[in-house]
């Protein structure tokens, strides 16, 4: 999507040789303009998937799946991410190991909003190692329910987490691809159909 990898392009900030660093449009300050267009092209490219629902994680996947949702006209639940756990009856959890902070999280949504009907869409910010995306993925799969597809904002291609979604059998489709960040600098990769039309 030109929109994001132009933003990425001049506002981005390369950590090391594996973090992107996007405070400045969805991280901290957010774009609403940018934030609208993520949406309406999560809805353009899932509009055949029968999404009855989507399925993000706090915090940053906030913002793009309210405006997917709302561009979708479907309900947004976001998973909350929880140290230790008291009552757990009414809830379905995972646990995730976070690829920026170093740690082990569960995370929980309500019974009460992922039914055995639903088809969600699980939409997140980046996939790194794919774990919270795959917890996702675990929790939606617990209630029974199908996960119609993931929707990503910053793909990390270098790292393992497309391959692991995409040999899971789950769609995959991430608006902008990033083929390494080596020195300093982001280099992208073709879109996946793209890239799949000449490999
Ligand atoms: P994964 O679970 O795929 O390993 O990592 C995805 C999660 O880690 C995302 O929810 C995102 O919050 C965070 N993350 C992974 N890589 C980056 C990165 O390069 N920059 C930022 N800002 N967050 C990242």
């Amino acid at each position: 999507m030109k929109l994001l990898t132009d933003k990425i392009e001049r506002e981005g900030i390369v950590l090391g040789n594996n973090v992107l660093k996007v405070d400045s449009f969805i991280n901290h300050q957010m774009d609403p303009q940018l934030m609208n267009e993520i949406g309406l092209e999560f809805a353009r490219r899932f509009k055949d998937a029968g999404v009855t629902r989507i399925l993000t994680i706090e915090s940053s996947g906030i913002a793009p799946a309210i405006m997917a949702g709302l561009a979708m006209n479907v309900p947004v639940i976001f998973a909350r991410k929880r140290k230790s756990l008291t009552l757990t009856s009414d809830l379905y959890t995972s646990t995730v190991y976070s690829f920026t902070k170093q740690e082990s999280n569960e995370i929980t949504v309500s019974k009460k909003y992922l039914l055995k009907e639903d088809r969600v869409l699980i939409i997140d910010d980046f996939l790194a190692n794919g774990q919270a995306a795959i917890g996702l993925a675990d929790l939606v799969e617990q209630a029974g329910a199908e996960v119609s597809g993931i929707g990503i904002l910053i793909e990390k291609s270098f790292q393992p987490g497309a391959d692991e979604i995409l040999k899971k059998g789950y769609r995959l489709e991430s608006l902008a691809r990033i083929a390494s960040l080596q020195d300093g600098k982001v280099k992208f990769a073709a879109d996946r159909e793209v890239q799949s039309i000449y490999s």
